[in-house]
């Protein structure tokens, strides 16, 4: 049902990021992928992508952080397919260190990235998308976005930042048949987790199982990762017709973890 759409998905070489391009190229969309790795991997993934949908993938490997090659990036897509239709903003990285002792670097890094990209890729997609008077903005934000976990001072901030933006663009696109919305994950097992766990084990003092069982998995009721796959799936539902009256929604995909 998206023969003719266009996806960009920033942070779609690995994880999340790239089960919404799977996803979504299944479906039939263009898809522009975007993020780090190892060039022949990324390869395989563009070239797998096309195979699904029949249609065109264009990788942009360019860094988010810098608001010139968000520029760049989104030129590359507007050229490629004249224009972005479905705009995922999924890249992020995460850092754990109290607050006292936080890596002002990584601070800026994380506010950049997680925050301040989504909101060069949302004003340069939107022309496009209000011209169309159609149009698809949905963030990757967190559970996150709606309670704080402690040593996650950035990255709790930015995706709190990221929902109170996806709010105020949905209502200023409510009449172009746009809609924007946020997916909030709790833990899902991906690389941003994975890479996490050292950190976490040195804050707390505990062994990997521990952080495992008793910090990630300690707040998601069900006991067990949320899938990149079951992300997706709410991702392509956002694009479908049936969607068009959800806007500025903050949809937990979460095990539970915010309902307590
Ligand atoms: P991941 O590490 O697998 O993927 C991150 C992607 O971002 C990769 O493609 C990476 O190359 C890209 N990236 C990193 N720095 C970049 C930069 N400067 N410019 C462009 N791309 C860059 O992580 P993931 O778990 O799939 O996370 C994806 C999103 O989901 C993030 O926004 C994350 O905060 C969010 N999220 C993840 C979880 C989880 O438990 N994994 C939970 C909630 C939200």
């Amino acid at each position: 049902f998206l023969t003719g759409k266009t996806a960009l998905i920033t942070g779609s070489t690995s994880g999340i990021g790239l089960a919404y391009a799977k996803a979504l190229a299944a479906e039939g969309a263009h898809i522009v992928i975007n993020g780090f790795g190892d060039a022949d991997a990324i390869e395989t993934e563009r070239k797998g992508l096309e195979a699904t949908s029949g249609a065109r993938a264009l990788y942009s490997g360019h860094d988010l952080t810098k608001v010139d090659q968000i520029e760049a990036m989104m030129a590359e897509a507007a050229t490629a397919f004249g224009g972005v239709d479905i705009l995922i903003n999924n890249a992020g990285v995460q850092h754990v260190a109290p607050v006292d002792e936080f890596p002002v670097d990584k601070w800026d890094l994380i506010i950049a990235l997680n925050l301040t990209s989504a909101f060069h890729t949302t004003r340069l997609a939107l022309p496009h998308m209000k011209e169309k008077k159609w149009g698809r903005l949905i963030q990757t934000a967190s559970a996150h976005s709606l309670v704080a976990s402690p040593f996650k001072s950035a990255y709790v901030t930015a995706k709190h930042g990221l929902a109170g933006f996806t709010k105020t663009v949905a209502l200023e696109t409510a009449t172009f048949g746009i809609t924007a919305n946020c997916i909030s994950p709790g833990y899902v097992w991906t690389p941003l987790v994975e890479k996490q766990i050292p950190d976490t084990m040195k804050a707390r003092n505990m062994t990997k199982e521990q952080v495992m069982n008793d910090v990630l998995l300690a707040g998601q009721p069900t006991k067990q990762f949320v899938t990149a796959e079951q992300v997706a799936a709410m991702a392509l539902f956002l694009c479908r017709d049936e969607a068009a009256q959800m806007t500025g929604a903050n949809l937990s995909v979460d095990g539970g973890w915010t309902a307590q």
